[in-house]
C-alpha cells in the first residue's frame, strides 16, 4: 500500500510496525521530503478503511470507495480526525461514555492511533447498545473482532 504526502507531492515511505499495546497493529509511513508520518492499522474493523485506499491486501484487490474521512486522515495525519463522526452513516445514536478504567488504559496507547483506537472500541459499543465502554468491554471486543495476535 502506498500513501502520497499531499503537500509534498512524494510517496511515503513504509517506516516501521508498532503493537500499540492494546492488540491492534499499526503501520506508520513517513514523507521523506517533511517527514510528516501516517498510522495505519490492520483489524477487521479497518477494512473500510483499506477498502477505500485501493490497496491490495492479502494478494485481493479492493474496490474504491469514497469515505472522506480516511482521506482526511490521511492527508493531515491528525489524530482526531477520526472522531468527529462524520462518517458514521446515522447506524448509531449515542456516543457510548467511558469509564474511568479504560480511559486509563486507553492514555497509554500511542497519541498517533489513539484516535483510531478509541473510535473502533466507541463504535464496538454503539453497534451493541453498550453505553459505558470499560476494560471489559475492551478486552471483549478485542476478542470479537480478532485484535488479539495480530
Ligand atoms: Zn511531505
Amino acid at each position: 500500500m502506498k500513501f502520497l504526502c499531499v503537500d509534498c507531492d512524494k510517496q511515503m515511505a513504509f517506516e516501521e510496525r508498532q503493537l500499540p499495546g492494546d492488540g491492534t497493529l499499526a503501520a506508520t509511513f513517513k514523507c521523506p521530503t517533511c517527514g510528516r508520518v501516517v498510522a495505519m492499522l490492520t483489524n477487521p474493523m479497518e477494512t473500510q478503511l483499506v477498502s477505500s485506499l485501493g490497496v491490495e491486501i492479502g494478494g485481493r484487490t479492493v474496490p474504491e470507495q469514497p469515505f472522506e474521512t480516511v482521506r482526511k486522515m490521511v492527508s493531515t495525519g491528525r489524530e482526531d480526525a477520526f472522531e468527529e463522526g462524520t462518517g458514521d452513516g446515522g447506524r448509531g445514536k449515542g456516543t457510548p461514555a467511558w469509564s474511568m478504567d479504560a480511559e486509563a488504559r486507553l492514555a497509554r496507547v500511542p497519541n498517533f492511533v489513539r484516535g483510531m483506537v478509541k473510535r473502533i472500541y466507541a463504535d464496538y459499543a454503539r453497534e451493541r447498545g453498550i453505553a459505558e465502554i470499560t476494560p471489559a468491554v475492551m478486552d471483549m471486543a478485542r476478542a470479537e473482532l480478532g485484535l488479539e495476535g495480530m
